[in-house]
């Protein structure tokens, strides 16, 4: 008799579980992606920043906040469906506002997470009129972004940071010159799961800022792929694999060799931003930073 009724309560708390754990990302919305159990991803839009969800038995680590109040929101609403349980920590992947305008919709309570300099370099970069510039966008936009203020990372740590959050461990990797003023991979070595920053972006060229060379981002981008995840979700844009990086670095490589062929011809910078044709990139997003990405190339080559 006893047997039984334990195995039933047993059975009746297992089912229980398995229906919470096992919720389709479906129920999440379309936004959302299921990478691994409870693992997930928010991509609003395919240009939008990439939110992740990872659930703990202690409690819910964001990666990033989604890339306005009205994702964040969602992201906020998806949580709730998958954990009665706190979202603990925000763990930044870099410092620009398509990353981090949300915090304020989870912190506090939620513990937001950088590497050194993130702070400064975001409050550096604000915009006064964040809170306006967002509430003219739509009704729903001022809707979701009333209460914004800017949160910087309360934890910023030096080079490498390991947070265990109930049964999981989050290797934090600072990416050096990658693309941000700071920037964080945050790698799940039991998961393989890699949420691998701004630094490659698939089929997409990125704004390759001053302070940013491309020897960095190609030893970043290798360091990556050496960890050998089986799943790489980059700042924006659809998840994959290690490809992601293989694509990175071709696109990089071609472009130095063909700026330093340019630069030997004694072609300038401004005409090589002319000159040049990357048939190989032609179909990539965000044209415009075209630019950019020959300058980096050309700091490359000629060490300036
Ligand atoms: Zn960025």
């Amino acid at each position: 008799m006893m047997r039984g009724r334990i195995s039933f309560v047993f059975v009746l708390a297992a089912s229980l579980l398995v229906s919470r754990s096992t919720l389709w990302a479906q129920d999440l919305g379309p936004q959302f992606k299921k990478i691994k159990e409870g693992i997930y991803v928010q991509s609003a839009r395919e240009a939008n920043s990439n939110a992740g969800i990872i659930v703990t038995q202690e409690g819910v680590v964001l990666v990033d906040s989604g890339h306005n109040p009205t994702d964040s929101r969602a992201v906020m609403e998806a949580v709730k469906k998958l954990t009665p349980l706190p979202i603990k920590y925000i763990i930044d992947t870099e410092v620009h506002p398509d990353h981090t305008t949300g915090h304020f919709v989870f912190s506090p309570p939620a513990i937001v997470v950088n590497h050194q300099g993130a702070g400064d370099a975001m409050r550096k970069a604000e915009n006064p009129n964040r809170a306006q510039t967002l509430a003219a966008q739509s009704p729903e936009m001022a809707q979701a972004s009333q209460g914004y203020r800017l949160v910087v990372p309360h934890i910023e740590y030096q080079q490498r940071m390991t947070l265990r959050v109930g049964e999981r461990t989050l290797e934090l990797i600072h990416l050096k010159n990658a693309h941000s003023e700071a920037d964080t991979a945050v790698w799940l070595p039991a998961e393989r799961v890699l949420f691998a920053s701004s630094v490659a972006i698939p089929n997409s060229l990125n704004n390759v800022r001053a302070f940013v060379t491309i020897p960095d981002i190609l030893t970043a981008t290798r360091m990556l792929r050496s960890l050998n995840p089986a799943v790489v979700v980059p700042g924006h844009g659809s998840f994959g694999t290690t490809a992601i990086f293989d694509e990175s670095e071709k696109y990089y490589t071609l472009l130095v060799e063909r700026v330093g062929a340019m630069v030997m011809q004694g072609r300038t910078r401004d005409e090589i931003t002319k000159e040049l044709k990357m048939p190989e990139s032609a179909s990539w997003a965000y044209q415009d930073r075209w630019p950019s990405n020959v300058d980096a190339a050309y700091r490359a080559v000629t060490q300036k």
